[in-house]
């Protein structure tokens, strides 16, 4: 027997090995094994097996690694698809399939030594005074691991053996499962009775999960993707848009499609992005299933586990203990099988876009694996993107609404309050907070309700500038002023993390004059307003700077929840799949912030923020209040957000994208081509599209615009160049792409990277 094995060094091939006749039956595809490479050892994947190979002189196999291939057929197969319309080499793929706690041989399961009190033999041994101590502890314990009780016992591993010897304990090896919710008490959770929008979508998404298990038992496996577009894969769709307004019980449809699931032997996926997945959305899920007929392990996947954590959730998976999975973007990858439903919620969210190789959206690759293994998937959102939506419209995606709130609350009242009004009536420079805000504010410590005010932008100030002769302080590595921290007393570049000293005057060329001045208000500038606005308010910032360990989320958090704080100030952090009952109050203090990017997306990106956060407020008894401040408040992205209507945004927007040819009526490509040296990155990039320009012919109706420099020009000093491709379909673009590391020869100081479907045009 041969077998085809990819390497985990990216070499793009892949190589044949012999297998030794002993290990035939331990070898299947998605075998992790050890393999000679010139001199070395290495570690791969086993991609097919073959009868015999026609290279000469193959070598065997070193080692077969583990009982079980750590990569399913199927997921090997979606591997394969997101190296070909991602252009990667399947190992640089095979990367974020399997992730790298599994594929390290070394991270294996950790054994440890467990001590076990024995019952007491008739005839107690005479103990020392230090050994009835260690005793003690033991007993009291009935079983500890080893190390816990040298340190409880301040004793060596000596004193225990001694007990071992005696008979009073035993000493063994125990695997022990590193489970990072392990102290989470849950409360199981039934189903609640549906409402009938509710019910009509659930019966939509198990009707089609029956109809798709009945066409997988039949369908025949070849293993080879039916079209390289995600949303090109058509037929009766398995694919549905759940667009409901938040607070409309989406989350209570999926857990009870996921029990379905379950009943007909399936698993399930959810993915939430990253920063949603609280421990409260995670409990949401494991007390459904924590009991009853349909009872699972639910394994959780995110990237503040540690190594060992993320290796056993995924063995749980694998070895199908754990039949629910709950997970930021890779856990679209989790080795469910048979699989029977894939849940993304937020699907809009821009998170879901790896913005490293592989540069996958794990939405799309969603949608592509419910087709390839007949599985239902569910996107769901209150803000759709543009894409999807369209893809509703057009009929590829079953599109099924919750249109109201599941219980009797409203949505908030928004209020648009114009600053340039604020503005105008002091004369000075515009404050940070409306007087409207103010007063809302005032209203909800008085009655002891509590307030979001949200900025998505931290630091103190975000700019530091001269006002005699204009100088503006910069990152000396990137095309960006530098942000202003006042607790850290520190200049910072939020691209580079470059750091310098707080100038006392001026150091503009020639100039030296004592009058800088800082503009632009960042989080901590919020906080330090409120704390000298209302003294006695009790007020937390949470982003990137207050959150130095991975517990501090869950410790912010959880004091807000508890009524510990009256204001939390934040950045996008707090935006997201939040839910506290007693905020009635959110404050955006400049809703114009991401309008002026310069990204198609801009207006749908402050459109979908402006909805998230308000859906913050109100989700208690109160009915809650939105203050949204604008310097532009006519702008159709905040005045369809605070009529709460998606479908007006969507109209004028989609139109806004025929006209100029943007997705979702195209597919983006964007190369970026990086340097340090700028003449040479423009020459590269010119030479670039000249390739691209005699090969056009071959992606009809494609344009391509560039090079020109990346709006931000220069990153940790290197220049950033791009060509943007727009083209009706990416099949044919993507393959050909692929080949052009090797198709053009750029000289070795400069970097290409190619986006397909980029999320962000920065
Ligand atoms: P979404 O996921 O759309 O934001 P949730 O599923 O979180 O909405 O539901 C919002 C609130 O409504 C939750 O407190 C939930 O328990 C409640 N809820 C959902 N469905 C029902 C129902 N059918 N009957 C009563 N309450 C419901
Ligand atoms: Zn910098």
């Amino acid at each position: 027997m041969v077998v085809r094995v990819a390497l985990d060094i990216a070499l793009g091939r892949e190589f044949d090995y012999l297998v030794p006749s002993e290990w035939t039956d331990r070898v299947e595809v998605g075998t992790r094994v050890k393999v000679p490479f010139g001199a070395r050892d290495l570690l791969g994947v086993v991609t097919s097996i073959h009868d015999q190979s026609d290279q000469p002189g193959l070598k065997p196999l070193r080692k077969v690694i583990g009982a079980q291939s750590l990569v399913t057929p199927k997921v090997l197969a979606l591997a394969r698809w997101i190296a070909g319309y991602y252009c990667c080499p399947l190992e640089v793929a095979l990367k974020s399939v399997l992730p790298d706690a599994v594929r390290k041989e070394a991270d294996g399961w950790r054994e440890r030594l467990q001590v076990t009190c024995l019952s007491r033999p008739g005839d107690f041994p005479k103990l020392t005074a230090r050994q009835d101590a260690v005793f003690r502890i033991v007993e009291e314990w009935r079983e500890l691991p080893l190390q816990e009780l040298l340190r409880l016992a301040e004793t060596t591993p000596a004193t225990v053996r001694k007990l071992e010897d005696l008979g009073l304990v035993r000493i063994a090896g125990k695997i022990s499962e590193r489970d990072p919710h392990a102290n989470d008490v849950l409360v199981a959770s039934r189903s609640l009775v549906l409402n009938s929008d509710q019910r009509t979508a659930l019966d939509a998404i198990t009707g089609a999960m029956d109809v798709a298990m009945a066409a997988s038992k039949t369908a025949v496996e070849t293993g080879e993707p039916a079209a390289a577009d995600p949303a090109a894969m058509g037929g009766a769709s398995q694919t549905f848009l759940l667009h409901g307004v938040t607070g409309s019980g989406k989350t209570e449809v999926y857990l009870q499609a996921m029990a379905h699931a379950l009943e007909r032997g399936r698993g399930a996926i959810v993915l939430v992005p990253e920063i949603a997945l609280t421990p409260q959305t995670v409990e949401r899920f494991k007390s459904r299933f924590s009991s009853g007929p349909l009872q699972t392990l639910v394994a959780v996947l995110h990237s503040h586990l540690s190594a060992g954590e993320r290796h056993d959730e995924w063995h749980k998976i694998r070895q199908g203990r754990a039949r629910i999975v709950i997970g930021a973007r890779s856990a679209v990858f989790a080795p469910v099988d048979p699989l029977g439903l894939i849940v993304v919620d937020e699907e809009h969210e821009h998170s879901y876009k790896q913005e490293e190789a592989p540069r996958y959206h794990a939405r799309d690759v969603a949608v592509v694996r419910g087709q390839r293994e007949g599985a239902v998937v569910v996107l769901g959102s209150a803000t759709p993107s543009l894409e999807s939506y369209h893809n509703a419209v057009r009929k590829k995606y079953r599109l099924i609404s919750l249109p109201n709130r599941a219980t009797e609350m409203k949505l908030p009242v928004v209020r648009v309050i114009d600053m340039r009004q604020e503005q105008s009536r002091g004369g000075g420079p515009p404050p940070l907070f409306s007087n409207r805000l103010v007063e809302a504010i005032t209203q909800r410590l008085e009655r002891g309700e509590q307030t979001m005010l949200f900025l998505n932008r931290r630091g103190y100030s975000t700019s530091l500038q001269c006002r005699k002769c204009g100088y503006v302080a910069g990152c000396p590595n990137c095309s960006v002023s530098l942000t202003y921290h006042r607790n850290a007393q520190k200049l910072l570049c939020h691209i580079c993390g470059h750091e310098e000293r707080v100038p006392t005057k001026c150091p503009g060329a020639d100039c030296g004059d004592p009058g800088i001045r800082f503009s632009g208000a960042g989080t901590e500038r919020v906080e330090d307003t409120l704390t000298k606005r209302f003294p006695k308010a009790r007020i937390r910032r949470m982003d990137s700077d207050t959150l130095k360990r991975k517990e501090d989320f869950r410790i912010i958090l959880n004091e807000f929840r508890t009524g510990k704080i009256d204001i939390l100030v934040g950045t996008q952090m707090i935006a997201k799949g939040l839910h506290f009952p007693n905020v009635t109050l959110v404050g955006i203090i400049h809703a114009d912030l991401s309008l002026h990017l310069p990204d198609f997306r801009a207006g749908e990106r402050t459109f979908q923020l402006l909805t998230q956060v308000s859906g913050r407020a109100g989700r208690g008894d109160v009915e809650g209040e939105v203050v949204v401040q604008s310097f532009t408040p006519f702008h159709p992205a905040i005045q369809y957000a605070r009529r709460h209507d998606f479908l007006g945004f969507y109209d004028q927007e989609i139109e806004f994208r025929a006209q100029l040819g943007y997705p979702p009526f195209s597919r983006v490509a964007l190369l970026t081509l990086r340097g340090r040296n700028e003449d040479k990155v423009k020459f590269g990039a010119e030479h670039l599209r000249r390739w691209l320009d005699e090969h056009a012919s071959a992606w009809p109706g494609t344009i391509i615009a560039g090079p020109a420099p990346a709006p931000l020009a220069r990153a940790e000093s290197f220049y950033r160049y791009q060509l943007m491709l727009r083209s009706p379909r990416m099949s044919r673009l993507s393959k050909d792409l692929a080949r052009l590391d090797e198709a053009v020869v750029l000289p070795d100081d400069l970097r290409l990277t190619i986006d397909i479907d980029p999320a962000s045009l920065l």
